[in-house]
């Protein structure tokens, strides 16, 4: 089944996620560098996701220091779903609710964790980021980011600069047809893999990384 981009909004997002069962999470650890593991103490709502940790847990640890927080999931073969945003802890008040919601929903962790039933528990929320849809299935590929609440898109990839002549040296670089003739020329954003590849074809330097 093949998505087009007016297809893809927060909900399709929140379900390719969702759809897998088993989400890899980064985080930041406590010397900067990158960590990433499988999380399944997850429950999702239309506006939040919510993640179960204990509060000893090095994961609860590093968003304690750094809330930056990114989840990615398989929505099926060949198809990505990330969502970038912040996780912060729900306040004291509904931190029982929350991991009730999640007891019930994932029963396992009730035993695979004891510290769950207490209040060691700590579950976070992201509302606000935004996610990548990446369909490297489809023909073209098709990449499209959505907000998540009131959440900003940082886009990634290339630009094509005011620097443009329009010489058309560029067009035969791409391995997806995704950039087109105007003034300046542009990438197609929704079809470009971000691979660079044209960069190094301009003789003006006009392409640029965001
Ligand atoms: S090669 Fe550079 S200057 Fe020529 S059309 Fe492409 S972006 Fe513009
Ligand atoms: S980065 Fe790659 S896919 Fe995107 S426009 Fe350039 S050559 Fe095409």
């Amino acid at each position: 089944m093949e998505n087009s981009a007016t297809d893809i909004d927060a909900l399709a997002c929140l379900r390719g996620l969702q759809s897998s069962g088993t989400i890899a999470c980064a985080t930041r650890g406590m010397d900067g560098a990158p960590r990433v593991r499988f999380l399944s103490g997850l429950h999702f709502e239309l506006d939040a996701v919510y993640l179960l940790a204990s509060r000893g847990m090095p994961f609860a640890r590093q968003l304690m220091r750094d809330d930056r927080i990114q989840l990615l999931s398989e929505a099926r073969p060949g198809v990505s779903v990330r969502l970038t945003g912040h996780a912060v802890p729900v306040p004291e008040e509904e931190q029982v609710r929350w991991r009730l919601v999640i007891f019930d929903e994932r029963p396992r962790y009730r035993d695979l964790y004891p510290a769950f039933k207490h209040d060691d528990s700590l579950v976070f929320v992201v509302r606000d980021g935004f996610f990548e849809w990446l369909d490297l299935v489809s023909e073209p590929i098709l990449r499209v980011y959505v907000p998540f609440g009131n959440g900003r898109v940082v886009p990634s990839g290339y630009r094509i600069g005011e620097t443009c002549t329009r010489c058309g040296t560029c067009l035969s670089s791409c391995p997806q047809h995704s950039i087109v003739s105007g003034n300046p020329f542009r990438i197609v954003q929704e079809h470009c893999l971000q691979c660079g590849a044209c960069v190094k074809t301009c003789p003006r330097q006009a392409i640029v990384a965001v």
